[in-house]
């Protein structure tokens, strides 16, 4: 491999574009993102390597969709020489930047950056960002549904699951991007620079990545780094958090369930909005299907990004009017003798999990745990105690769990997602809820947390079904609470 680094120049606006012809660039991580810059990389010309530690039986198609790609394929570990002669290094947001062999490379002086970075030098395209640590996915398909009702020609994607990278591979041709940002992509990324950024809020999650709080409320903050005076910064009314770590440079916009003083807020079941100079705008909210004050706060911040960006008021409220609650967020599975089934196993974190459990009045029979992230469970005490009926626990958290909440509420520590159900529906009466909202991550048990959600699905319905047949006498056995205590002390 040449020892000779991309060479760096600058467009017309002055942004930083890489020469790839010719180059050795290795990416590293084979899943979606990397596979979508890998492609790219190569019809630029560069000389693509992919590594994962991972060995391929462990990555299906995608190893030989690199190969077919003309990428040579490096699996199982990840070798210091693939680092130490690249000329660029793109990870995957799955990557540890301070992987021992990254910090070899960037000492060296390999230029290191993700996708969301390698993206965005090359598009010509006002990009649309929206971050925070929960509501990513759901104001982005917000804005992006209120902007292709208004007739604009938007690419949706980011971190949810269709890469800014792969927009160059589309046959259409795009007016601008809606782009959902995780904090690992604000890590790597050096020059991304939004119009519009939308940070939704802030609450812990990733301490097992993040050194501590600070860091990841600072690569949240990330999000507005190269923003300047021309550009819209849209954050929630009262943020003290954001307001004292994040520098934040362009116009301010701020939304609210309450301030009449927010440039948006709701006031008698209506939205109104107000950016001067425009006129005010209000949007009826009697056909808003998504559960929650944390979605109507998503709606907010995504009325008011929509607005900045051109949207039409009756595409906005089109949206209002038809947009359908996403899979595995709060999603109403089943609906079974009076009890009602929600996945919401996108709720990896506690917030999440948090404002699930505001949204209801009637008994939650709460299905959490999974691979913890090292945060406190704390901030849901309340709630535990006001609102579940039962705590089932599974995962490698189960323990941790019922350690911080087991004394709140009747709690069963079980192995598995077929016993958590099980138990959940030998529980449930009617009126109440059986909720799976885990506040952790899903890769304990599963690939991710779609699988999660279609196993609960799936066993909710079986089991159900079988209930049905056998017509059996719900019982439930772990109600009694002398039981439960010699239940949890079984497992300390
Ligand atoms: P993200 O893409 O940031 O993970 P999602 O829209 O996919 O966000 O929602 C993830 C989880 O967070 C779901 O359980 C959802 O109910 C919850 N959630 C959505 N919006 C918010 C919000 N504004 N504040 C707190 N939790 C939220």
């Amino acid at each position: 491999m040449t020892s000779e680094r991309p060479e760096v120049f600058y467009d017309r606006r002055m942004r930083l574009v890489e020469n790839l012809q010719n180059k050795n660039v290795l990416v590293v991580g084979l899943a979606r993102s990397g596979l979508a810059a890998a492609e790219f990389l190569q019809n630029k010309g560069a000389h693509v390597t992919i590594n994962d530690q991972l060995p391929a039986t462990a990555l299906g198609t995608a190893v030989e969709y690199a190969r077919e790609l003309g990428c040579s394929v490096t699996l199982g570990d990840h070798p210091p020489e693939l680092f130490n002669t690249a000329d660029l290094i793109v990870v995957s947001p799955g990557i540890p930047l301070d992987l021992a062999q990254l910090a070899v490379a960037r000492r060296k002086g390999v230029p290191i950056i993700g996708e969301l970075e390698l993206a965005c030098r090359f598009l010509r395209l006002p990009i649309v960002a929206i971050g925070g640590t929960n509501g990513k996915t759901t104001t982005t398909e917000l804005v992006g549904d209120m902007l292709k009702n208004s007739g604009q020609k938007v690419f949706v994607g980011g971190n949810i699951g269709n890469p800014l990278i792969g927009i160059f591979q589309e046959k259409e041709t795009f007016e601008m991007a809606v782009v959902e940002v995780s904090s690992f992509q604000l890590d790597s990324m050096e020059t991304f620079h939004p119009q519009v950024a939308v940070l939704l809020n802030i609450s812990e999650d990733h301490l097992d990545r993040y050194h501590s709080f600070a860091d990841y409320v600072a690569s949240k903050c990330r999000l507005f780094a190269n923003q300047t005076a021309d550009d819209t910064a849209i954050i929630p009314d009262h943020a003290p958090l954001i307001n004292t770590r994040c520098t934040i440079r362009g116009t301010q916009l701020h939304f609210s369930l309450t301030s009449p003083s927010a440039h948006a807020h709701l006031e008698s079941g209506e939205i109104v909005c107000r950016i001067a100079p425009g006129p005010t705008r209000r949007y009826d909210l009697r056909r808003w299907q998504l559960a929650g004050h944390h979605n109507q706060e998503n709606l907010l911040a995504a009325v008011l990004a929509a607005t900045c960006m051109g949207g039409e008021p009756e595409a906005i409220q089109e949206t209002i009017d038809n947009f359908k609650t996403l899979p595995h967020r709060m999603e109403l599975i089943h609906h079974w003798r009076g009890i009602q089934f929600f996945n919401d196993s996108k709720a990896t974190n506690v917030d999440s999990v948090v404002r699930s459990l505001e949204s209801f009045t009637s008994p939650i029979i709460l299905i959490a745990g999974g691979r913890d992230k090292e945060g406190s469970y704390a901030p849901l005490t309340a709630l535990v105690r006001q609102r579940a009926k039962m705590l089932v626990l599974m995962g490698e958290a189960r323990f941790r769990l019922a350690k911080a909440l087991g004394n709140l509420a009747c709690t069963v520590v079980v192995d598995n997602m077929d016993a958590a159900v099980s138990v959940a529906l030998d529980a449930a009466v009617p009126g109440d809820v059986v909720l799976l909202s885990p506040a952790c991550s899903s890769f304990d048990l599963y690939n991710n947390y779609e699988e999660r959600g279609d196993h609960f699905r799936a066993l909710v319905h079986k089991l159900a079904a079988e209930k049905e047949k056998t017509n059996n006498h719900i019982s439930c056995p772990w109600i009694a609470s002398s039981r439960d205590k010699r239940k949890l002390d079984a497992h300390e």
